[in-house]
């Protein structure tokens, strides 16, 4: 997506902010000698920023407004080192509810709804960004917060909830346990908007069927309001951004460059009317790609296609780039095989070796399918990895993100 001469004008407004406040961005744009852009050439040379530099700024170093406008801060957990703060300022938290209530309204959800929120309340943007969003849209919200599925599912049934808010990994636990305890035809979920990690398409199909609801997807970062800057719609081709609030373009993260819509890449955004704490072109390390053309449903918002993976979960194993994606992509190809699945990376005898677990259940030959995976992950990746076929169930569920690449050769 090119950006657009309004668009450049609110980064314009974002950098002066940045620098009149002199906060750690204002500071850096300021040394490099950046006062404002007028072109889309001015734009694209813009530094990237990082969240290992947001790092630095902790604890307050990002605030750009007034502290008397802050009112409130999120965090983003670090699983290495500081956390990164982001200050909001009231328009920020209204801003946010608002693109919050807009995913909610794409998803087709009214006032009359009653959403579950089960994703986390506290320093971390979750939880409360369902909540405030379905409160700007009208909504009842079930505050529930992540856990306890037995009083998850209790007030599931005695609330009637309509809408699901959740992880992919606890939506499938939920549906799991549900089926377990013959309580179906005591939930009356219609719609669960799921978010924050990547799922694959044999997931998500097992979550809409087993409980028997429409999935959308919605997207965000902390370090950009949070969840909700971004959902599918019923066309279910790609996530509608809101980009009167954000620009998104997609670069190689290897070189750098923006790619052409279309191509994969990394996904960098710009805030174009934060007040807190404006980024400008932070690099959130997903993979994505800008869909082309109008959607079906008629929307003026532009779409990126789901998150395909993290720049840094690309794996060098035997000098080839491998992405987790395309391990799913080929067990999709597989209707034996569950939708969990584990890749391990070790380094044994002087060479890399890929194990890929998978599950299913015992009516097929464990060995036969071992044998017909590897061969098919051959000729996509260009190496055969050793696949082990387990019983259903033996991989880990979560109720956080599923860790499904673990790399033995750094630990
Ligand atoms: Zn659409």
């Amino acid at each position: 997506m090119q950006i657009s001469e309004k668009q450049i004008q609110q980064v314009n407004n974002q950098i002066q902010r940045l620098v009149a406040a002199g906060s750690f961005y204002g500071k850096k744009l300021a040394e490099a000698g950046i006062s404002g852009v007028s072109s889309c050439e001015d734009f694209t040379k813009l530094p990237f920023s990082e969240k290992n530099d947001l790092r630095e700024a902790y604890p307050l170093g990002l605030m750009t407004a007034p502290e008397e406008d802050i009112v409130r801060i999120h965090s983003s957990s670090g699983t290495t080192g500081l956390p990164v703060i982001i200050p909001y300022t009231a328009k920020d938290v209204d801003d946010w509810a608002i693109m919050f209530k807009r995913c909610y309204e794409m998803a087709g959800i009214t006032k009359l709804d009653r959403i579950q929120v089960t994703p986390g309340y506290g320093l971390w943007t979750a939880g409360i960004g369902f909540q405030n969003g379905a409160e700007k849209l009208g909504s009842m919200v079930i505050p529930m917060g992540p856990g306890n599925t037995d009083k998850q599912l209790q007030m599931m049934m005695d609330m009637k909830s309509t809408v699901l808010c959740s992880t992919s990994s606890y939506a499938l636990l939920l549906a799991e346990e549900i089926e377990k305890r013959g309580i179906k035809d005591k939930i009356h979920l219609k719609k669960g908007v799921i978010g924050s990690e990547r799922w694959g398409e044999k997931m998500r199909k097992r979550i809409s069927e087993e409980l028997g609801i429409e999935l959308y997807d919605i997207y965000g970062l902390t370090e950009i309001y949070g969840p909700g800057i971004g959902i599918s719609c019923k066309y279910d081709c790609g996530m509608h951004y809101w980009d009167d609030y954000i620009y998104i373009e997609i670069i190689d993260p290897v070189t750098l460059k923006p790619v052409p819509d279309g191509e994969m890449g990394e996904i960098v955004i710009t805030t174009l009317v934060k007040e807190g704490a404006p980024l400008i072109r932070y690099r959130t390390h997903d993979l994505s790609r800008i869909i082309p053309g109008v959607c079906e449903c008629g929307s003026p918002y532009p779409r990126l296609d789901v998150i395909m993976g993290r720049t840094d979960d690309m794996m060098k194993i035997k000098g080839v780039n491998v992405f987790p994606s395309q391990i799913e992509e080929v067990l999709r190809e597989f209707p034996e095989v569950s939708s969990e699945y584990q890749i391990r990376i070790s380094h044994l005898d002087g060479k890399d070796t890929m194990r890929i677990y998978v599950e299913t259940n015992g009516t097929v030959d464990f060995a036969d399918l071992s044998r017909r995976i590897a061969e098919k992950v051959k000729s996509r990746i260009g190496f055969t990895p050793l696949v082990k076929v387990v019983e259903l169930g033996v991989l880990p569920r979560s109720e956080k993100k599923s860790k499904r690449v673990i790399d033995e050769r750094y630990e």
